[in-house]
């Protein structure tokens, strides 16, 4: 039987991994984490009886502590927390389901333990995505993407040559605002943007998709997994989310894969390792859908995709102060402190504030981090 830690056990692609856990029986759980929901983390410790388990908030796992000494599992907290949870040494593959660039030091902490890889965790790689995968090489360890345009991707190229790749065909929903104007956009509430027409998400990566700032973020993620240039990924609009991504070669042969938005397919083709698995569920049935259809990006009203682009082609530190700009905007819009066009306007001001640095160190890419926090503090926090 296989182990896994989950990082992040409590969020949405935390609970669905913990869902395949429960369906097939298959896998043991050896360390699970949270940042602050001991209620939900409790329950999953009494189920599944991991070894440890982390909790970001100190006061929150001192509680979680007190309330479970009848078990005997450990609990830490902060990143002491995530760190152990990621190198506990029965797993053999750590899942990382935390929102955000908090990500990188547990992410690189379980490849040096030698844990293969379920990421979800996107921020990660479009921060560290240069550290992450050498270190993944050094280690031999494997990464099997959980997102599903990349898991779409990866079943894509199973059974070919990555030299045969001729583009990368990235689909994107368009998310709740397809279609509409700048002006239309100008007043957006925190309501209409977590409203995702397909998919049932975390509200950071739900804001994220209405910016499409989400398809940028995931552009990068895809240039780091596939080891592709910017101008062989495309994004391709197909708002039904019935084709999860397409990989063009050389031939100009297409190879999709489709499915019901779920993201339980991609986490269980992670869990193990690109296999196949019966899995229930409801299954696409083509005559009833009638049709998909395809469009181009529009890039001048959402822009955070064509700042991805160009901060994602200019390398070094910038993916890291866009994807740092992101959080903060969209903590700050989910506070309902700014506008819901702020959040492009602070990327864009983090970005041209930014000198950039070429192959930043993760002490680099924390420090980029701290500065782009502190610079919007002063800039936009009044
Ligand atoms: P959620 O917000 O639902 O869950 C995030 C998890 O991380 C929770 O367990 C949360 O704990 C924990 N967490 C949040 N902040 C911190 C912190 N500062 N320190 C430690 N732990 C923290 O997010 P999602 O599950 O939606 O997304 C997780 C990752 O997966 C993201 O990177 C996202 O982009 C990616 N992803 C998600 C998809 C989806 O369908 N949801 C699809 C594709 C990718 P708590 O519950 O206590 O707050
Ligand atoms: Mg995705």
């Amino acid at each position: 039987m296989k182990t896994i830690s989950i990082l992040g056990s409590t969020g949405s692609i935390g609970t669905q991994t913990l869902e395949v856990v429960r369906h097939t029986g298959d896998f043991r759980v050896s360390a699970l984490t949270a940042g602050s929901n001991i209620d939900l983390l409790e329950k999953q410790m009494r189920e599944f009886q991991p070894a440890l388990v982390g909790v970001m908030d100190p006061d929150k796992a001192e509680q979680l502590r007190q309330r479970t000494s009848d078990l005997n599992i450990t609990v830490l907290s902060g990143m002491e927390g995530l760190l152990a949870a990621a190198a506990e040494p029965s797993a053999d593959m750590v899942v990382t389901a935390v929102v955000g660039m908090i990500g990188i030091r547990p992410t690189l902490t379980a490849i040096e333990s030698g844990k293969d890889i379920a990421l979800a965790n996107k921020e990660t790689l479009v921060t560290a995505g240069h550290l992450v995968m050498q270190a993944a090489r050094e280690k031999g360890v494997r990464i099997f993407p959980v997102d599903s345009e990349h898991s779409a991707i990866f079943q894509s190229l199973k059974r070919e040559d990555h030299s045969k790749i001729s583009r990368i065909l990235l689909t994107a929903s368009g998310g709740p605002f397809r279609g509409r104007t700048l002006e239309e956009l100008a007043d957006v509430k925190v309501e209409d943007a977590l409203k995702h027409p397909n998919w049932s998400m975390g509200a950071k990566i739900t804001i994220d998709s209405s910016t499409m700032v989400n398809k940028a973020l995931e552009v990068i993620e895809a240039k780091w997994l596939f080891d592709v240039t910017f101008d062989e990924i495309e994004v391709v609009v197909q708002p039904q989310s019935i084709i999860h991504s397409m990989v063009e070669f050389v031939d100009g042969g297409i190879i999709a894969q489709l499915g019901t938005p779920d993201m339980k397919l991609p986490i269980q083709y992670a869990l193990y390792e690109a296999e196949r698995n019966v899995m229930p569920g409801d299954r696409l049935n083509f005559a009833a859908l009638k049709q998909i259809t395809f469009e181009a990006p529009d890039m001048d009203t959402f822009r955070g995709l064509a700042l991805g682009y160009e901060a994602g082609r200019k390398g070094g530190s910038v993916p890291t102060v866009f994807n740092a700009a992101n959080e903060w905007a969209v903590a700050r819009f989910l506070d309902r402190k700014i506008g819901y066009l702020d959040i492009i306007r602070i990327i864009e001001d983090a970005l041209s504030h930014h000198d950039r640095m070429d192959h930043p160190d993760l002490d680099t890419i924390l420090a980029a981090e701290a500065e782009t926090y502190s610079y919007l503090e002063s800039r936009w926090n009044h």
